[in-house]
């Protein structure tokens, strides 16, 4: 038994906490979680709980469907509400997947991060990002079809706006920072109902524990001022999509590795070289930034989104930014990664764009001029001359971008890589096969 495993012991006896939630995601992303009694922990940390992977997402084929849980001690959190009519306390654990062999499972999202920034280390590499979190605020999360109501109207930086929800910003700020989760920025975006949340940059590997914790507090502190949440890319034909802009550094030791204060955007050969990798890779990676049908009906012209592979310093539809809000800050020098959504699974997201990056400095890739035209009023025949690439226009477009991509299956490696090319090719079909009411309402009164 480790001090840290020791630690987790002693708080559960201090705080007589009644529950532990061993969490874990899965390959869409999605957040699981078994409970636990606190007699039974010593044993996870030595042994691991035993569950069955081929009810995961991803996770197993039958005949192999054996896997265990084991819990990471440095993520235990005690979750800041209470439980249960003792007023007794729950905590987290985020967990490793491993196989009844003890060998790490390749289905685990967790542990593909973790390969990826391995490599990273190898190169001499730590990889920190911070993610805008953009997000709706909703009465209600209508399941049959029907068009959601917005919780307020307010619109970009607007104070006084939360109709229904007045405290549900802060109340989600103090939770978060109440497990050790910092907030950087928050503030009312641009649409009806919709926020965004800022977190304080963090190890990739830790803020995407601490994005799947987000997602979790979020739709929670919702429910209980009377409200929804949802990451849905984009709820609303005419209202702009929730991203979730991820903001990269590579450091080695304590020196920012993109930071130059010669260059004029103060980015070092190493941060072009990460950009230039992130560019030429972007549609391969795009099922993995953007991984639902919906994700591509926000990559469209016009919503502040990128549509284009391009890269500039001021310029919002560019897909990455290298934005130069403290000059001179060696520290603060990052790249700004804008096509993510807010419903991608971070660890896989973050794994990709880093490995592309990575690729970019390994080659040595050259990073093309900065680009301060506005790419969103361009058409497609403007944009091919001036040799910007289009980003895949829908789901099925950037599955056949990433089905020949080498890079990605070696990040993702061969298990996830064909789990997820199978699953989202069935997405795609079941989406395919639908009549709209878009088509409906503007076919059948004239065909
Ligand atoms: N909501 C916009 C998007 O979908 C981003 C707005 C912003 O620049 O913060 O990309
Ligand atoms: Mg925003
Ligand atoms: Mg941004």
């Amino acid at each position: 038994m480790d001090r840290q495993q020791e630690f987790v012991l002693r708080t559960l006896e201090e705080r007589d906490i009644r529950f532990v939630r061993l969490w874990f995601t899965d390959v869409l992303g999605f957040l699981k979680s078994v409970a636990v009694a606190p007699a039974e922990l010593e044993g996870a940390f030595t042994e691991g709980i035993g569950f069955d992977g081929s009810a995961i997402q991803g996770f197993a084929r039958v005949y192999e469907s054996d896997m265990v849980a084991r819990p990471d001690p440095s993520t235990f959190q005690v979750l800041p509400w209470s439980t249960g009519s003792g007023g007794h306390y729950a905590a987290r654990m985020f967990c490793d997947i491993a196989m009844p062999d003890g060998s790490p499972s390749w289905a685990d999202p967790r542990h593909v991060l973790r390969r990826a920034l391995s490599k990273a280390a190898e190169a001499g590499f730590t990889c920190y990002v911070h993610p805008e979190i953009e997000f709706y605020l909703l009465r209600d999360l209508p399941g049959d079809g029907s068009v959601p109501v917005p919780a307020d109207t307010g619109g970009y930086f607007d104070q006084a706006s939360h109709d229904v929800a007045p405290h549900f910003r802060r109340n989600v700020i103090e939770t978060l920072e109440a497990m050790g989760i910092s907030v950087e920025f928050s503030h009312h975006e641009v649409g009806p109902g919709q926020q965004e949340i800022d977190l304080r940059y963090a190890d990739a590997l830790t803020m995407a524990d601490n994005i799947m914790t987000f997602r979790y507090v979020v739709k929670e502190v919702a429910i209980t001022q009377g409200v929804r949440a949802s990451f849905m890319p984009k709820p609303f034909s005419d209202k702009p999509g929730s991203a979730m802009h991820t903001h990269f550094s590579l450091f080695e030791g304590d020196r920012n590795a993109f930071h130059d204060p010669d260059d004029p955007y103060e980015l070092s050969d190493t941060g072009k070289a990460f950009v230039a990798g992130v560019l030429r890779h972007a549609r391969e990676i795009s099922a993995v930034t953007n991984q639902w049908v919906n994700s591509y009906k926000r990559l469209i012209v016009g919503g502040e989104a990128p549509t284009a592979v391009s890269w500039g310093h001021a310029n919002r539809s560019a897909l990455v930014r290298v934005p130069m809000y403290s000059p001179g800050k060696s520290s603060s020098r990052r790249v700004e990664i804008r096509t993510l959504d807010t419903a991608c699974n971070p660890y896989l997201a973050f794994a990709v764009i880093l490995g592309a990056g990575l690729q970019g400095i390994a080659k040595g890739y050259e990073l093309g001029p900065p680009t301060e035209d506005d790419v969103w009023s361009l058409t497609d025949t403007e944009r091919r001359a001036l040799g910007y690439e289009s980003l895949p226009q829908n789901l099925t477009e950037a599955l056949s971008a990433m089905e020949h991509s080498e890079l990605v299956a070696e990040i993702l490696g061969e298990h996830v890589f064909d789990f997820f090319l199978r699953n989202k090719r069935v997405e795609w079909d079941n989406y395919r096969r639908q009549v709209t009411p878009y088509e409906l309402a503007t076919y059948l009164p004239v065909l």
